[in-house]
């Protein structure tokens, strides 16, 4: 996928568009998704030029890597979610259903999500 510039998370990235942020360090920023679909919904954006998982995982650094990694415990610790469960998901690509074309991973939680279950 083409990286486009004037995707909202970019925008965002720019401070743009406002966005209620809750975590940020030099490779990612993270905050609440403006349609929550759980009670915990928070996406984890790298600050790179990626558009999805597979230009992340051929192009990111090994620190970029980590900073998602420890963007997602701080998120997971900030809103007590780790006793209860939660889930991480990225999308990616069409038939992965990703609407945003910017690299992000939804970290959600707070109720019951229930199991993945084949839908087709
Ligand atoms: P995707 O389908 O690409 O994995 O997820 C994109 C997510 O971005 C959706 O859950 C959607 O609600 C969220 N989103 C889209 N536009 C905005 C926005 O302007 N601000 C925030 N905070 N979230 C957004």
């Amino acid at each position: 996928m083409v990286y486009d510039d004037s995707n909202i998370f970019a925008r965002i990235l720019r401070d743009e568009i406002p966005a209620d942020k809750v975590y940020e360090d030099e490779h990612v920023l993270a905050f609440h998704d403006v349609a929550h679909l759980t009670p915990v919904h928070v996406l984890v954006v790298p600050k790179g030029r990626y558009a999805d998982m597979t230009a992340f995982t051929k192009e990111a650094s090994p620190a970029e890597a980590a900073a998602v990694f420890a963007a997602i415990k701080a998120i997971v610790d900030q809103h007590d979610i780790a006793e209860g469960g939660y889930r991480v998901v990225s999308n990616c690509g069409e038939h992965g259903g990703q609407e945003v074309p910017h690299l992000h991973f939804h970290v959600m939680g707070g109720r019951q999500l229930g199991g993945m279950r084949r839908s087709s």
